[in-house]
C-alpha cells in the first residue's frame, strides 16, 4: 500500500503548486471512513481508493483530482455527507466526489430503458467536469484489476459494461492506454476459451518471429542513424481483443494472422517525422493505401502521427507510427495529457497543442456536444440507440453549419452526409469544408465533425460515388441521378472516337444514316450504340461497317492533335475516380486548369495525360487512342494529384521548409519519398494534392523561394 508521505510527494513532483494539506487530510479522512471495511480480495477497502489516486498521479493530474479520486467512495460507502465533504475540503472537490456519487450505482447493462438513463446520468455527471471522468475510468481500471476475486455473474457484468461503456467512451477521451487494458482484461473475463486461443497464437508468432523483429529493429536504427536522426524505436505488440475484434471484424482465421508487430518511432521533432518517413519509404518499398498523414491532419480526438507500412526484411509487412514524444502523450493519454494543473507552460511553448486545456480539448467537446444532444432526447429508446451505437463506434454524429444533427452508419463520407440532408443537397453537391476546412467529399467522417456542403446547380453525381457512399439513401439516389449522365458520358466519347473514325476514312454522315445504322445493329437509341462504343463493348468497325463506311489505312487522313483542349467537341473531366472510366496517370498527376488529352484503352478506359507527359510519345502512332478532354467547370472543389520532385539542401530544417510551406498553402501531401541522396543533397518525390494548376504553380513558387530547398520541378513521367 502506498504511504501517504509517497502520495504526496508523487503529486508534487509534478505539480508544485499542489495543496500538500489538503491532500494529507484527504489520505486520512478516506482511511478513516472506510476503517474496517474490506474488498472482495479481503485487502482493506482504502487500498482501492489509494490505487485510483495513485493511477491518476501517472496521468499528472491535478490535487483536486487526486483528492477526489481518495474520498470518491466515501459517501456512497461510508457514513460521509456530501455536505460534509464540502466544509472539509471546499466546493470545488465535494462536487467531484457528488458527480461520483452520482454514478457509483448506475447499472449500465440492465434492462434497455434503464441502461439508457443511467447511461444518460454518467454522461451527464462526467461532463460536468472532465477530472469527474478520470477518476471513473480509474475507479473501473482498478476495479477490473482486481475483478478475479469477484464472483462470476459479477464479474461478466462488470465486464460487459466496461466493454460497452467505459472502455470506448476511454477511447473516445483518447486514453488509449487505459482503454486498452480495460479491454483485454473484460474479453479475458467474458470469453476465457477465446482469450486463452488467441493468447497462445501471439506467444506463437512471437517466437516464430522473434528474430526479426530485433533485425528489423536493429536495421531501422542503422538507417536513422546514418542520416543523422536520433530516435527511439520500440516493437510493440498488438494487444489481445484487438487482435480478437479484429478477426472477428474481418472475419479472419487465426492463422491468417501475421502482422501483429508494429513499430514506433519516436523523434523529437514533426520534421523529423517526415524525414523518418522519407528514409522508410527509401528503404523498403511501402504498401499502398497504408500511408497516413494524421499530423498534417490530427484526428478529431487529437490524434497525431504518420502511419505507414512497409515491405521490411524477409518480406514480412512493417506497420510504422511515426510521431513526437509530445505526439506520443497525447496518443497514450488523450485528455489528460493537456494537463489540468497549472505548470504546464513549459509545453505551451512547444506550440504542439498539447498545451490546451482539457476542458476545451476536441475530445472533450465531443462529450459535451453529446450531452446536449441527449438532452434534447427525451426518449429513453432513441438516446440508447444513438449514444450506445455511438460508443460501440457504429455510429457518427456529424453536424450541419446551423448546428443541426445528422447522425450516419461509422464510415459515411459527405456525400452521405449530403443526401441525408436532402436529395438535392446530395444530388448539386461539389464539395465541403469539414470543420471550416476544404476537404475530399470522400473523406470519412468522424465523431462531431462539422460539415459544410458546397453546391453547385450544374452537378450531376458522377457514379463512381455509388461505390464511396454507405447510405442506402444516398447510394439509391446516386444511381437514379448518374444512370443518365453516366450513359450520355459514354455516349459522348463513344461519338469522340465515331467522328474520329469517320473524318480520317474521310467520310461523312448525317444524323439519319446513324439512326438507320443502329437500328441494323439491333439497338433501339444511338445513345445506347454510342455509350456501349465508349465503354468498349462495340467497335467502331461495327458501327461503320453497318454504315457502310469503309477504312483504308492508306488513304486515311492522318490525326490531327490541334482538337485538343477545344472545350467545344472536348469531354469534360469531372470527378476522377477508379469507378469511372477515366483516370490520372500516377506517374505525372494531372490537375485542373492544365492541358489533358486521354489515352483511350478498350474495356478498360481513359488515362488522363498532362500534355507534357513523355509517355504521351508511345501512343503517337496510335491515333485512335487519343481523346480530346477538358476539365469541366465544377472540379474546383475537388482536389487532384501532381507529382513533383523537390531537391533540398542537407541541412537541418529543409524537409521541414517543404512540409511547412505545402501545410502553409492548404495542400495535402499524399506520397512523399526520398529518392536519391548526394552529399549536399536530397531529392523529394512528391505527389501532393492540389485544386488546380493555379493552386499548385503557387505551391511551386512557395517552395522554391524557401531557402533550403534548392529546386523544384513537375514530374514529367
Ligand atoms: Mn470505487
Amino acid at each position: 500500500m502506498m504511504r501517504q508521505y509517497e502520495l504526496v510527494e508523487r503529486v508534487t513532483s509534478y505539480d508544485h503548486d499542489a495543496d500538500e494539506a489538503l491532500l494529507n487530510k484527504a489520505y486520512v479522512y478516506a482511511m478513516k471512513a472506510h476503517g474496517s471495511q474490506k474488498r472482495a480480495s479481503g485487502d482493506p477497502y482504502f487500498t482501492h481508493p489509494l490505487e485510483v489516486a495513485q493511477i491518476l498521479t501517472d496521468f499528472k493530474l491535478d490535487a483536486a483530482t487526486i483528492v477526489a479520486a481518495l474520498l470518491h467512495d466515501v459517501v456512497e460507502d461510508t457514513d460521509a455527507t456530501t455536505e460534509e465533504i464540502e466544509s472539509i475540503f471546499g466546493a470545488d472537490i465535494a462536487a467531484l466526489v457528488d458527480g461520483l456519487t452520482k454514478i457509483s450505482r448506475l447499472d449500465l447493462v440492465t434492462k434497455e430503458a434503464a441502461q439508457a438513463e443511467n447511461l444518460r446520468k454518467l454522461l451527464l455527471a462526467v461532463s460536468q467536469d472532465v477530472r469527474v471522468l478520470m477518476v471513473k475510468l480509474a475507479d473501473r481500471l482498478h476495479n477490473m484489476r482486481t475483478i478475479d476475486h469477484v464472483r462470476e455473474e459479477k464479474r461478466k457484468r462488470i465486464s460487459q459494461e466496461t466493454l460497452d461503456i467505459y472502455a470506448p467512451l476511454a477511447g473516445r477521451m483518447g486514453m488509449h492506454s487505459i482503454r486498452e487494458e480495460l479491454e483485454d482484461i473484460a474479453f479475458r473475463a467474458l470469453e476465457p476459451v477465446a482469450w486463452e486461443t488467441v493468447t497462445r497464437r501471439l506467444t506463437e508468432l512471437r517466437a516464430e518471429s522473434g528474430d526479426i523483429i530485433e533485425e528489423i529493429e536493429f536495421e531501422l536504427k542503422q538507417k536513422l542513424k546514418e542520416h543523422k536522426i536520433k530516435a527511439t524505436i520500440f516493437g510493440r505488440e498488438k494487444r489481445p481483443y484487438s487482435v480478437w475484434s479484429k478477426m472477428e471484424r474481418k472475419h479472419l482465421s487465426l492463422n491468417q494472422l501475421s502482422d501483429i508487430f508494429a513499430f514506433r518511432v519516436i523523434v523529437a521533432t514533426p520534421d523529423e517525422c517526415y524525414q523518418v518517413l522519407g528514409v522508410v519509404h527509401q528503404t523498403w518499398r511501402s504498401v499502398p493505401g497504408r500511408f497516413k498523414d494524421y499530423i498534417s491532419n490530427a484526428k478529431q480526438n487529437d490524434y497525431k502521427s504518420i502511419h505507414t507500412t512497409v515491405i521490411g526484411p524477409h518480406r514480412k509487412r512493417v506497420e510504422l507510427q511515426i510521431r513526437t514524444e509530445k505526439m506520443d502523450l497525447v496518443a497514450e493519454q488523450g485528455v489528460a495529457a493537456h494537463g489540468f494543473y497549472k505548470d504546464i507552460k513549459d509545453a505551451a511553448k512547444s506550440g504542439e497543442g498539447v498545451s490546451v486545456p482539457a476542458a476545451t480539448s476536441n475530445a472533450y467537446r465531443w462529450l459535451r456536444r453529446l450531452v446536449d444532444m441527449m438532452s434534447s432526447s427525451d426518449n429513453p429508446r432513441e438516446f440508447l440507440e444513438h449514444t450506445r451505437l455511438e460508443l460501440f463506434h457504429d455510429q457518427v454524429f456529424a453536424f450541419t453549419p446551423k448546428g443541426d444533427l445528422i447522425a450516419l452508419p461509422m464510415g459515411a463520407n459527405a456525400i452521405d452526409f449530403a443526401y441525408s440532408v436532402h436529395t438535392d443537397v446530395g444530388n448539386s453537391c461539389v464539395g465541403c469544408r469539414v470543420n471550416g476546412r476544404h476537404v475530399p467529399l470522400l473523406r470519412v467522417l468522424e465523431n462531431g465533425d462539422e460539415v459544410e456542403i458546397i453546391t453547385s446547380k450544374a452537378q450531376t453525381p458522377p457514379a463512381a460515388w455509388e461505390g464511396t457512399t454507405i447510405t442506402g439513401k444516398a447510394k439509391s439516389a446516386i444511381r437514379r441521378a448518374t444512370k443518365l449522365a453516366v450513359r450520355s458520358q459514354y455516349a459522348g466519347l463513344g461519338r469522340e472516337i465515331l467522328d474520329h473514325c469517320i473524318e480520317r476514312a474521310g467520310a461523312r454522315y448525317t444524323p439519319k444514316d446513324l439512326e438507320q445504322a443502329v437500328k441494323r445493329l439491333g439497338l433501339k437509341e444511338v445513345d445506347d450504340a454510342l455509350s456501349a462504343l465508349g465503354r468498349g463493348e462495340l467497335s467502331s468497325v461495327d458501327i461503320l461497317s453497318v454504315m457502310d463506311i469503309v477504312v483504308d489505312e492508306k488513304t486515311s487522313k492522318p490525326f490531327t492533335r490541334q482538337k485538343v483542349g477545344e472545350k467545344s467537341t472536348a469531354i469534360e473531366v469531372r470527378g476522377v475516380d477508379k469507378n469511372l472510366p477515366l483516370k490520372i496517370d500516377p506517374a505525372t498527376g494531372a490537375v485542373p486548369g492544365e492541358r489533358i488529352v486521354g489515352i483511350f484503352t478498350p474495356g478498360e478506359g481513359i488515362t488522363i495525360y498532362p500534355i507534357f507527359a513523355q509517355k504521351l510519345q508511345e501512343f503517337e502512332d496510335q491515333p485512335d487512342r487519343w481523346i480530346d478532354l477538358a476539365w469541366g467547370t465544377d472540379v474546383s472543389e475537388k482536389t487532384y494529384p501532381a507529382r513533383i520532385q523537390v531537391v533540398i539542401h542537407n541541412e537541418v530544417g529543409a524537409l521541414a521548409q517543404v512540409t511547412q510551406v505545402i501545410g502553409d498553402m492548404h495542400a495535402n501531401i499524399e506520397n512523399l519519398a526520398m529518392v536519391t541522396r548526394e552529399r549536399d543533397f536530397y531529392d523529394l518525390d512528391i505527389v501532393v494534392e492540389v485544386n488546380g494548376i493555379k493552386h499548385l504553380t503557387r505551391l511551386m513558387k512557395g517552395l522554391k523561394n524557401a531557402s533550403l530547398i534548392s529546386s523544384v520541378e513537375r514530374k514529367e513521367g
